[in-house]
């Protein structure tokens, strides 16, 4: 299995909730360890560059609202299967089907206010990470 490196992303709605460390307890136990970490309140313009794969889907200008509404966590989350495993650890894009014990099964309200974004290919997850962090922002164990 190869060491990968991950963007995942506290989003707004669970900053609120304060369920911050109860997220990263998570990773941290299923072997992903966090090797960067950033604090930032995106501008509605810099959450659409983020989500410009989405730009033609009716849920963006939403989504971007959303993203822009309050401060997030970016991370740069560093083990084993990195984004497979994050994936695995968040559930669904909807709460409603995210399997019981996942991150948004037990902290998401909706789909769109859902607690967490994490990269969902090893490429997205490079062209991510590049968003939010250089290289020497990020230190492995
Ligand atoms: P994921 O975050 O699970 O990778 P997507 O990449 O498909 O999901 O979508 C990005 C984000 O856009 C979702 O996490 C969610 O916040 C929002 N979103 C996706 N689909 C919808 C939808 N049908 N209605 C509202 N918001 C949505
Ligand atoms: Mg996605």
């Amino acid at each position: 299995m190869a060491i990968e490196r991950t963007l995942s992303i506290i989003k707004p709605d669970a900053i609120a909730k304060n369920v911050v460390g109860d997220i990263i307890r998570r990773f941290e136990e299923n072997g992903l360890s966090v090797v960067a970490t950033r604090r930032i309140h995106l501008t509605a313009e810099q959450a659409g560059r983020f989500y410009a794969v989405h730009k033609d889907r009716p849920f963006f200008g939403p989504l971007c609202a959303f993203m822009s509404s309050g401060p997030i966590l970016a991370m740069v989350l560093e083990g084993k299967n990195a984004v497979r495993l994050n994936r695995q650890l968040m559930g669904a894009t909807n709460p409603k089907e995210a399997d019981a014990g996942t991150i948004r099964a037990d902290h998401a309200e909706s789909i769109d206010a859902n607690a967490v974004h994490g990269s969902d290919s090893l490429e997205n997850a490079a062209t991510e990470i590049s968003f939010f962090f250089a290289d020497i922002d990020i230190y492995s164990s």
